[in-house]
């Protein structure tokens, strides 16, 4: 009764990560991954359960409980793959599971030994195992957690490999009646419970650090655009421009403001504004090269910063994406309306401050205001602002 009792430990460890789990993917609104883990976590307790508590030696007891360490285990193969963006592999898991589950009913219909069908289960999850860790091995290992996570699954390769052989080896035949008494099922309840512990302290130690990233990405992400924001923008552009002092690199501002856009939120409403500046955001994702830092600074304004590029050259893109925005439709504001928006592009002068290169693209971006709006402007030529016009026009 006592041992009974005690058995009961893990699956009500694993019943508390799964309810864990489920209230960090409720609240945190992190990936899937987290759901996977708590029905993972739920799917093993309810194992564990079935093994202890039906009637031991029935094959069924057998099979019920490997379906649902299987199905735990494959939740907790996917979860790990789906977070690290890696294929889970699915297909192949599946196949394993079925050579398991065949050899294991061949185990069954030849001896009453549970020694050769508990060989065979557990190389089967080491089989799985292995597979999640080959793939999980090509990601990109950032951080500690994504190590940890590894090293886990190699724990539990190894352990499934290893502790069925020699526990048989120890022990000898285990006649299926005698599960529960034997020397296998006593370590087989400690090493469950030690491997419920750090698998759910790994995942969960994921978990903060996926809620921190995201935490920290909420904070520089525009969730109108999905650029940087000001903050963010301007921080990466400091660091690039650090680098770009040392290496010589060429790099140009390009700085955009939708022309008349009081007009467009007056005319029609705030959200076909939003709209519009979503399209232009999305616009000049795509028109802007990988290393190029982009980011939304102000309500209707973006910068680019454009590297290994002179004025000449930004000045050209620049008028490129001026060309496609006017292209650009927007159904909330009518397919017969088309918006447009002013440019200024400056080149980084030797030594530069942000700042300064800032100001001069600026004043290039107020000049093509200024010029009748719809145009580029570039800060070694600023053109003559039309008030300058109007003046000399008058003298
Ligand atoms: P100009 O051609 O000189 O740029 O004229 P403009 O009307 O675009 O002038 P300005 O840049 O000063 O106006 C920006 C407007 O953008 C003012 C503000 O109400 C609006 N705005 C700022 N942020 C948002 C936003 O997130 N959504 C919407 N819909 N409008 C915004
Ligand atoms: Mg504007
Ligand atoms: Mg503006």
């Amino acid at each position: 009764m006592r041992e009974q009792i005690l058995g009961l430990t893990t699956p009500i460890m694993a019943f508390v990560f799964a309810a864990l789990f489920l209230a960090v993917w409720w609240r945190a609104g992190l990936g899937r991954q987290v759901l996977a883990f708590a029905a993972g976590y739920a799917a093993f307790a309810l194992g564990f359960i079935v093994t202890h508590l039906l009637p031991t030696g029935a094959a069924a007891t057998f099979f019920v409980t490997q379906a649902f360490y299987s199905l735990a285990s494959v939740l907790l193969i996917w979860g790990a793959c789906h977070r690290a963006g890696r294929p889970a592999h699915l297909r192949t898991l599946f196949g394993i599971y079925c050579i398991a589950a065949v050899s294991l009913l061949a185990a069954v219909s030849i001896s009453d030994d549970a020694g050769p069908r508990l060989v065979l289960i557990n190389a089967g999850y080491a089989m799985m195992f292995l597979v999640a860790f080959v793939s999980l091995a090509d990601a990109p290992r950032r951080t500690l957690v994504d190590t940890a996570i590894l090293i886990v699954l190699a724990l539990h390769t190894v352990d499934f490999m290893v502790r069925p052989v020699l526990t048989s080896m120890a022990e000898g035949a285990i006649p299926a009646a005698e599960y529960r008494e034997s020397l296998y099922y006593t370590i087989i309840n400690m090493v469950l419970m030690l491997k419920t512990l750090n698998t759910a302290i790994v995942l969960l130690g994921a978990c903060v650090y996926d809620g921190i990233v995201k935490v920290r990405e909420g904070a520089n992400i525009d969730p109108l655009t999905s650029l940087c924001n000001r903050r963010a923008f301007e921080a990466e552009v400091a660091r690039t421009l650090s680098q770009s002092t040392h290496t010589g690199e060429q790099v140009s501002l390009v700085i955009a403001d939708i022309d008349h856009f009081k007009q467009v939120n007056d005319l029609w409403g705030h959200q076909a504004g939003d709209k519009a500046i979503a399209g232009m955001g999305t616009l000049l994702a795509r028109m802007s090269r990988p290393h190029d830092l982009l980011g939304r600074v102000g309500g209707e304004e973006f910068c680019i910063l454009v590297r290994h590029c002179g004025e000449a050259d930004a000045a050209q893109l620049a008028d490129r994406m001026r060309l496609a925005f006017a292209r650009s439709t927007f159904p909330e504001i009518g397919d017969h309306i088309s918006l447009t928006a002013s440019f200024g592009v400056a080149e980084r002068r030797p030594g530069e401050s942000y700042d300064r290169l800032f100001s001069r693209a600026d004043a290039a971006l107020y000049a093509a205001k200024n010029n009748g709006r719809n145009r580029i402007e570039r800060g070694s030529q600023p053109a003559v602002p039309l008030c300058e016009d109007a003046c000399r026009a008058a003298a």
